[in-house]
């Protein structure tokens, strides 16, 4: 990933914001480094645990 600043090129809606870099929160689930700013406030998740939030959620019925 390139730090360049301004990267506003978000097209997945459900993203995390941009982090710009470390340190980045840890998943709330399992503990690994998540794409989220430690200053993010609210739950973060990191991608495999949001895929499987995701999947929990997005129940089909
Ligand atoms: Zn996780």
């Amino acid at each position: 990933m390139s730090d360049d600043g301004d990267d506003y090129c978000a097209n997945d809606a459900a993203g995390p914001p941009p982090a710009g870099g470390p340190p980045y929160a840890d998943c709330v689930l399992c503990q690994e480094p998540t794409e989220y700013p430690e200053s993010y406030k609210g739950i973060t998740l990191c991608p495999r645990c949001e895929w499987q939030e995701a999947q929990r959620t997005a129940c089909s019925g």
